[in-house]
């Protein structure tokens, strides 16, 4: 693979690395578990093991290391915010301590942000100069493009859908610490939780539980799904209706719920938004978990350029 990047994600269970090519193209994915509970020293020695290791494998010496990780990243690659996934992770200071390990330039970047890259570069959204890209999972991350560059904000915290404010009002906790944002509903674990709470579980089922019960014609899983897309939807058409975007990339481990809840989302959307925003395209994420190692390892190659 010639003048290759190193692609690194860092997340709060695992660490995943490969060479990504010039042309998008990313190797054997290496992964490891993160030693998340044994400190930030601990993850970064992890995370420049498996570098190294990619590195042992590349035909020649890759020239950059692009890095997406858990939790919000300043324009230095200062961590400046995460979540309990990642105990000690703000202030540190990730890309000074890899550049200097690694002997390499390295960029990073929040882990959504490094997916919209990648989803912008050779995914979903190849073709849009601009993008709002959104990662549902265990909580919501969210990433502008505009004119093929993702949006970072001073605190690297531009792009963040799930904490803009929900339409439904139930005065639930989101991860964020604040009440009714848009996480708080439409998050998986918000979503089997509710579900658990109205057909009286003791314990919230894995979202293919819900999604396989809706498709059962459960009714109340029915409504629970519709209900989490509905406000999704809504917090992606205020920020449609901000941003005029040409496209809404939706990606993530709440897509486990199927077409149904897709479908649901993009209707909440266009009943929301602007005339003309409500034309606006949504579509699933194409290259899966290689986005943000993709999209890590491109914005490095383009920072080299641009350093070049
Ligand atoms: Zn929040």
């Amino acid at each position: 693979m010639d003048g290759a990047t190193i692609g690194l994600d860092i997340g709060g269970t695992k660490i995943a690395a490969a060479l990504v090519g010039a042309d998008g193209t990313v190797g054997p994915v290496r992964r490891a578990p993160t030693p998340a509970t044994r400190g930030p020293d601990a993850v970064v020695a992890a995370a420049v093991d498996l570098a190294d290791r990619v590195r042992r494998e590349a035909a020649e010496a890759p020239v950059a290391c692009g890095v997406g990780t858990a939790g919000a990243v300043d324009a230095t690659g200062r961590i400046t915010h995460a979540t309990d996934t990642l105990p000690g992770w703000p202030g540190t200071e990730l890309r000074a301590v890899l550049a200097a390990a690694l002997d390499l330039p390295v960029v990073v970047a929040n882990d959504v942000q490094a997916m919209a890259a990648g989803e912008a570069w050779h995914g979903a959204a190849a073709e849009a100069r601009d993008a709002l890209v959104v990662a549902a999972g265990t909580g919501i991350g969210g990433a502008i493009v505009i004119g093929g560059e993702v949006i970072v904000g001073r605190h690297g915290f531009a792009g963040s859908v799930g904490h803009l404010p929900a339409t439904r009002r139930l005065g639930r906790r989101c991860g964020c610490g604040a009440t009714d944002h848009v996480e708080a509903y439409a998050a998986g674990p918000a979503i089997a939780a509710e579900y658990a709470a109205r057909t009286g579980r003791a314990a919230a089922p894995p979202l293919e539980a819900v999604a396989a019960a809706a498709a059962a014609g459960d009714q109340v899983a029915v409504q629970v799904i519709d209900a989490a897309a509905r406000v999704l939807g809504d917090g992606l058409a205020a920020a449609a209706n901000l941003l005029d975007p040409e496209v809404v990339v939706l990606g993530g481990g709440v897509l486990g719920l199927g077409e149904p809840f897709v479908t649901a989302v993009g209707a909440a959307l266009r009943a929301a938004a602007l005339p003309g925003v409500d034309g606006l395209p949504v579509r699933t994420a194409r290259l899966g978990a290689a986005a943000v190692l993709a999209g890590a390892a491109l914005l490095a190659r383009r920072a080299v350029a641009g350093a070049g």
